[in-house]
């Protein structure tokens, strides 16, 4: 049986007493939210953190809203409140056509929005959805919030610009007129991806006038690739194009060959799945607009 190391346990009931909580225990101490990541790496003896801070009860960490033009997504967000959430759903369908493929339904009923970005597995999906999205990260210490954009959030696999000390208290992003769409190729269902890859696209008449292109478990710096982004601006949304967009992202990929798959494979598959979400995007674009 593993076993975690022993460790002082603490259940926080609002950010600040969170924050005062790791402020007293210091950086030997940990936040868990879902624990589907912390718990069997304490068991693995992989983190021995001193103390736990629990912010399962944490309430304002909890909510989806939007405030001034933005969709504010708490980080005790479970994904399955993400999956089941209209307002995300209708700003930015790609929250559903991701967290739709993320684990199972265990997984979604505790994991959480925040403790997937601060575990900054280079497979995770949703790292790929904010990077595409632009997604804004409000992280909480003693001196006040501060705003990172997710695609400078993360330092390095497993790391973050998260502080000891600090918390991640929400992601926020930009509502504006835009499609988007998730493309994901796993092993079998429920499983981390081989490789995918997200896209946004906003359109002015025919022509590209803003892409968002995320990508995961492919080694995509920061989880995009803006010379495929730059590539599209100001071009026809052609089928062409999306494709030849999807080489470029290949092209600026380190993926690293592992049970999952060799690097050309996955190499092919960061170019294609770019394509279709493109595609999938564009077709969205469309559909509002012959709606509207
Ligand atoms: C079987 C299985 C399959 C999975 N498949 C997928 C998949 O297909 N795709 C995918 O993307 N993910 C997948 N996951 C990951 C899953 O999505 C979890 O959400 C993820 O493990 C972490 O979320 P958590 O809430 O459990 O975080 P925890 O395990 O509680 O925390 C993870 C880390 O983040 C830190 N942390 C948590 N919240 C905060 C915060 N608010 N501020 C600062 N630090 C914080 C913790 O201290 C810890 O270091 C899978 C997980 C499992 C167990």
């Amino acid at each position: 049986m593993q076993v975690p190391a022993q460790f002082q346990y603490e259940k926080a009931t609002s950010v600040e007493h969170a924050l005062g909580l790791l402020g007293k225990y210091g950086p030997e101490s940990r936040v868990v939210a879902g624990g589907h990541s912390l718990i069997p790496m304490m068991k693995l003896r992989l983190a021995q953190p001193q103390a736990l801070i629990d912010i399962n009860e944490v309430e304002e960490l909890t909510r989806i809203s939007v405030e001034e033009h933005m969709l504010r997504i708490g980080a005790m967000v479970r994904h399955a409140e993400l999956l089941s959430s209209a307002v995300a759903g209708e700003h930015f369908p790609i929250f559903h056509d991701a967290e739709k493929l993320i684990a199972d339904p265990v997984v979604r009923n505790r994991g959480t929005i925040g403790g997937s970005l601060c575990q900054a597995d280079p497979s995770e999906d949703l790292s790929a959805v904010f990077a595409a999205i632009r997604g804004e990260a409000v992280i909480q210490g003693g001196e006040g919030q501060r705003v990172v954009p997710i695609r400078e959030f993360f330092t390095g696999p497993y790391e973050t610009v998260v502080a000891d000390g600090e918390l991640l208290v929400a992601v926020r992003v930009p509502i504006r007129s835009s499609a988007s769409a998730y493309q994901k190729v796993e092993r079998r269902a429920g499983d981390w991806a081989v490789a995918a890859a997200g896209a946004e696209l906003r359109l002015d008449g025919d022509t590209v006038a803003e892409a968002g292109i995320g990508l995961t478990a492919v080694g995509a710096a920061n989880f995009h690739v803006p010379e495929a982004e730059e590539f599209l601006v100001g071009g026809p949304a052609t089928a062409e194009r999306f494709a030849r967009a999807g080489e470029i992202a290949a092209e600026h990929c380190q993926p690293v060959a592992d049970q999952r798959g060799p690097v050309d494979y996955k190499r092919h598959l960061a170019a294609t799945l770019t394509a279709r979400a493109l595609g999938a995007a564009l077709a969205r674009w469309h559909g509002r607009h012959q709606e509207a």
